[in-house]
């Protein structure tokens, strides 16, 4: 059975003057999946892929899980499609997202670029255009590629989902921005490897909170999101650095 992996393309938050915003890519049987897309998405792949020593770029990307619509997690999408569309000539790729998530991705974001709604022909446009969407409630799961998708709705200022992804017979499980949930951390902590973040304010996870949690679920838990003056030599939780693979 082959590895399954984690690329971390960016880490930090969505003020950082030091890292890309928290993105990954993932990574099993020869196929990837994107989680969010922030601008500039090639370039970021760009970069992880110098630094792991593997060339990343679209056209390599087979699909996208989407957490919510801040922008630090969406802006890349109208590049995203657009380059696979006009660029690459290939057909629309799967976009894994909650209903939720999903009901404003169009309306509230991409129509104003992507549709424009004074266009005559803005009302023939839409999402299914540009994406194959893959409508993924609570519950259910969806399957991409060697990938197996779970969400689980978070605490945030909009609708946002974690993920439970599935390849190769190991599980990552991927909070995406949360206040501190612990029902939330009891549903991740089916996984193998726990990808959480923490921030400050209201809508995020204060690191006191995951810092106090059973050692055995902080020693496979991993920091994303974290803020550009995060102390990492006194965290007891281990930070993932960005432009790195970690096998899960
Ligand atoms: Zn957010």
């Amino acid at each position: 059975m082959g590895e399954f992996s984690l690329i971390t393309l960016g880490v930090g938050d969505a003020f950082s003057a030091l890292y890309y915003s928290s993105t990954l890519v993932l990574e099993a049987e020869g196929s990837r999946l994107l989680l969010d897309c922030p601008h500039p998405i090639r370039k970021i792949l760009r970069e992880a892929g110098q630094s792991i020593g593997t060339p990343l770029d679209l056209d390599t990307i087979d699909g996208i899980l989407l957490t919510h619509l801040h922008a630090d997690h969406v802006s890349g999408l109208e590049g995203y499609s657009y380059y696979v569309h006009y660029i690459l000539k290939q057909q629309p790729k799967p976009l894994v997202a909650h209903p939720d998530v999903l009901e404003y991705l169009w309306t509230g974001h991409l129509l104003a670029s992507m549709g424009y709604p004074k266009r005559e022909d803005a009302a023939e446009r839409s999402l299914n255009d540009f994406f194959d969407v893959k409508t993924l409630p609570e519950g259910e799961s969806v399957q991409v590629g060697p990938f197996t998708v779970e969400c689980h709705l978070t605490d945030h200022v909009i609708p946002t989902t974690a993920f439970r992804v599935t390849a190769c017979g190991r599980t990552l499980g991927y909070s995406a921005d949360t206040a501190y949930v612990p029902e939330l951390i009891d549903w991740l902590a089916a996984s193998d490897m726990i990808v959480h973040e923490t921030n400050y304010g209201v809508p995020h996870t204060p690191y006191e909170k995951l810092a106090a949690l059973p050692a055995e679920l902080r020693e496979k838990m991993r920091l994303i999101h974290y803020p550009d003056d995060f102390n990492h030599a006194e965290s007891v939780i281990e930070p993932l650095v960005q432009g790195q693979r970690y096998v899960i």
